[in-house]
């Protein structure tokens, strides 16, 4: 589920040596101080705000202590969390993760403040061990082409035989990411333009069980590149929504191993007063009727005649999926017809609040599926359909999870969307997201600094601490240098 798109610097050949404590703490006070590095070398101005906020942070990740800190606009926080970080991250040897909200936050931490590290650490003799350091940008899996993917849609739309998979302008378009792919550096969505048809990119992109690797070149593989120069870089660059993805989806480290995102990890998440919302929806459920439809209809369709069982399966397999297509319109139509006909949301108060007409064909469309992986001796298709397996599974046990209100602590609403109105949604979210991001930030045994020019309610941060579950935070508020009077 993990990828980057761009890695700069060399590589750091200098041994590390072990370091008295208070030694980063030292050292950052040389750079930020009144007449420090940053000041003599970099001609920038000192800020005592600043200074503060990087000894705080150095401090914290010295320790792995967790650390909330409001800094006021123009307090320079980003070089203040960043020179420690990087320093940090390279004497211990620990990936640095930072994660903000924005992309034009992360657009100026990599084009802007970390070249001015870069700058600092390159000039000052002292400092020029960590001139080196290397970045990655983490983006989700799904983001990548997949060349082998692509390499088997290419000649599906070629052959007679499976011409019928996809439509003429798909033809064009799986034509034009391959020309793409030839040239493109990182194989990343954002970097097509215009952006594929969705449907096309669904079956070239990384995010799929057909990525074993065992049987691609990894110097053709985007991912497989990505991911490597991900697992070398000192600084890791991620937006909140895939942070709380991912942890949500399991993927911090095993057992007794240390670290939020990455083995050994230490944190900083900047535009922290996003993290209860983001959060909170990443904890929580969010299944809707297009999401299924759309699921199902790619195993089969019986209106177009397209899907996977056109290929794999038999009419009373396919005739299981129209049985669920039905009952899944059926299901999402009556809670639209009885719960929003009035409003587009309402809250759901209790447990079998209607009938569960489609887990059941669910089911039984995943337990076609399940015997056709068995009987299949062709490994791309049984890959295929299990990506379609594992999909519908997680959506039946969602939706049964959501009529029996099998999360206690969640609140569950249904919502209306779509141009039109005509999406159903089921969603639910952690009535207290505190007991999650205390599980899941604060006591995984490692530096966690969140910070914002907004977290307290001008003098304390009792309210964020609380709804953040970061009680066992140091918490500390810088104001703005800028006199706003004048
Ligand atoms: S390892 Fe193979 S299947 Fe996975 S993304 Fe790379 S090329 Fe695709």
């Amino acid at each position: 589920m993990i990828g980057f798109i761009e890695n700069s610097g060399g590589g750091n050949d200098t041994p590390n040596v072990d370091r008295p404590k208070g030694y980063l703490v030292d050292l950052i006070e040389s750079i930020f101080k009144q007449g420090g590095y940053l000041q003599t070398e970099m001609q920038l101005d000192h800020r005592p705000e600043q200074a503060a906020m990087a000894l705080s942070v150095a401090s914290s990740l010295e320790s792995d202590q967790p650390l909330l800190f409001e800094a006021g606009t123009g307090v320079g926080k980003s070089l203040a969390y960043l020179v420690p970080g990087i320093i940090h991250s390279i004497n211990s040897e620990r990936p640095f993760i930072i994660s903000s909200h924005t992309i034009s936050l992360q657009e100026q931490i990599r084009e802007k403040d970390l070249k001015i590290c870069r700058k600092l650490f390159t000039k000052v003799p002292e400092l020029r061990r960590y001139g080196a350091f290397k970045t990655a940008l983490m983006v989700g899996k799904g983001n990548y082409c997949c060349s082998t993917r692509l390499g088997n849609a290419l000649k599906d739309a070629q052959s007679s035989k499976q011409a019928e998979l996809f439509k003429n302008d798909e033809k064009a378009d799986l034509v034009r990411i391959a020309t793409w792919s030839a040239t493109t550096k990182n194989g990343v969505i954002q970097e097509l333009s215009p952006a594929p048809l969705p449907d096309v990119w669904d079956a070239v992109n990384a995010d799929s069980s057909t990525c074993s690797r065992k049987n691609c070149d990894p110097a053709t593989c985007f991912y497989q590149r990505a991911r490597k120069q991900l697992l070398s870089a000192n600084c890791v660059i991620v937006n909140h929504s895939l942070l709380f993805s991912l942890i949500n989806a399991g993927m911090q480290p095993e057992g007794d191993v240390r670290g939020i995102l990455l083995a050994d990890d230490f944190v900083v998440l900047d535009e922290a007063h996003r993290i209860p919302a983001i959060a909170t929806d990443h904890f929580g459920t969010h299944v809707s009727s297009f999401a299924v439809d759309r699921a199902l209809k790619r195993i089969y369709n019986q209106r177009t005649n397209r899907g996977s069982l056109r290929r794999h399966g038999q009419a009373w397999d396919q005739d299981a999926v129209t049985n669920a297509i039905d009952a899944a319109h059926e299901f999402f139509s009556y809670l639209g017809d009885t719960f929003l006909l009035k409003k587009p949301i309402q809250r759901i108060h209790k447990p079998d609040f209607c009938d569960n007409i489609l887990t059941g064909p669910l089911k039984e469309v995943a337990e076609r599926l399940g015997a056709l992986i068995q009987k299949s001796d062709d490994e791309r298709a049984q890959d295929e359909l299990r990506d379609h397996r594992r999909r519908i599974l997680s959506y039946r046990d969602a939706i049964n999870g959501f009529i029996t209100f099998a999360e206690e602590d969640h609140v569950q609403w249904l919502e209306r969307g779509g141009k039109k109105g005509q999406i159903i949604t089921l969603r639910s979210a952690p009535l207290d997201v505190a007991p999650y991001l205390r599980k899941h930030v604060f006591q995984r045994g490692t530096a966690a600094v969140l910070t914002s020019a907004t977290l307290s309610d001008g003098n304390h941060m009792h309210a964020f601490q609380e709804t953040v579950g970061g009680q066992v935070a140091e918490t500390e508020i810088v104001y703005s240098p800028f006199n706003y009077i004048r």
